[in-house]
């Protein structure tokens, strides 16, 4: 199923995204947890691809065993940064054969090693070279405290409004740990004439490691609220699981109640994480 006719219909819709393994000897593990998160029963799941692109028969493995096994439809990420594009034709090739009609075009993060692909600068080359190719329904990235390699949070909404026009469906956000920040991007995105569907992206955070991480790559605003749990509930693994859970199902009640129908949850591909944010919103969604 197309995710752009999903977010047409009527009620609110949480999906869960996971990731491939690094190597094959973890496929089945991973593999069993991102089952395992699907039959919690997403609108759909998402599977992110490794940027250098050596794990990228893992994320269309993974999507097309989740629908398959599953039934829930399946966003297969694509990035370009270190590739050409014979291997992207390919990639698309493998999607359709194995039923996956929604991908995620992203640039990806620039290599340590300053290597560039010379066929895709940023993520709209992807995205046109995916329109050009075949009937797709392709979602972007978005970034509500702007991307953090551009200075001016104005230019990052310029490049990001090129990428909707170059055919874009919908657009899932960055993580976020403060609901004002998402509800001032979203005023500026409609303001900018942005009109697609934006995903508010949900990390629940379950240990000040994991936290520190996210926040380095990102550069994403830690509240002093959510500073506080970390801080006081961090070294107890059990406690700031079940604080981050509730932090980030909290997040998501406030979203829905202010009129945000579509959440993304990046799950960790941890399955109890991801069942505890559905429980606290079972009767929500
Ligand atoms: P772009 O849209 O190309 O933007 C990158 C930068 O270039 C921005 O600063 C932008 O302002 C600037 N820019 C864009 N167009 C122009 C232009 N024409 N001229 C000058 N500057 C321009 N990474 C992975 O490796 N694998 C994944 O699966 C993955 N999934 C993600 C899912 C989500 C929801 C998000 C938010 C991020 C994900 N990422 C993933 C990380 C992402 O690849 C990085 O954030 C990357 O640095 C930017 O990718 P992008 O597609 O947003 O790039």
């Amino acid at each position: 199923m197309r995710i752009s006719d999903l977010l047409r219909q009527p009620g609110p819709t949480l999906s869960l995204e996971v990731f491939p393994p690094k190597t094959s000897e973890k496929y089945e593990e991973t593999a069993a947890a991102a089952k395992a998160i699907a039959r919690l029963n997403p609108a759909f799941m998402s599977v992110t691809y490794g940027a250098g692109g050596g794990t990228s028969a893992f994320t269309t493995q993974i999507a097309a065993e989740i629908q398959r096994e599953t039934g829930v439809p399946t966003l297969a990420h694509l990035t370009c940064v270190s590739s050409d594009r014979a291997h992207v034709a390919r990639m698309l090739k493998l999607y359709r054969e194995n039923g996956i009609e929604n991908i995620l075009a992203l640039r990806g993060d620039l290599p340590a090693d300053g290597s560039r692909s010379t066929d895709y600068a940023h993520a709209i080359d992807l995205i046109r070279d995916i329109r050009a190719q075949g009937d797709f329904c392709l979602g972007g990235a978005c970034y509500p405290e702007g991307h953090i390699e551009c200075p001016h949070k104005s230019e990052d909404l310029e490049h990001l409004k090129e990428k909707v026009d170059a055919g874009l469906d919908f657009l899932t956000t960055q993580m976020f740990f403060s609901n004002d920040i998402f509800y001032n991007f979203l005023y500026r995105a409609r303001e900018k004439d942005i009109q697609i569907p934006i995903i508010a992206g949900i990390m629940p955070i379950t240990s000040p490691r994991q936290l520190a991480r996210s926040a380095a790559m990102s550069g994403t605003e830690v509240p002093q609220r959510f500073r506080a749990i970390v801080d006081f509930f961090g070294d107890s693994p059990a406690a700031m699981k079940q604080a981050g859970i509730i932090y980030a199902t909290e997040q998501i009640i406030d979203l829905l109640a202010n009129g945000i129908r579509h959440i993304h949850v990046y799950t960790m591909n941890k399955p109890d994480v991801a069942a505890g944010i559905m429980q606290g919103l079972s009767a929500i969604l």
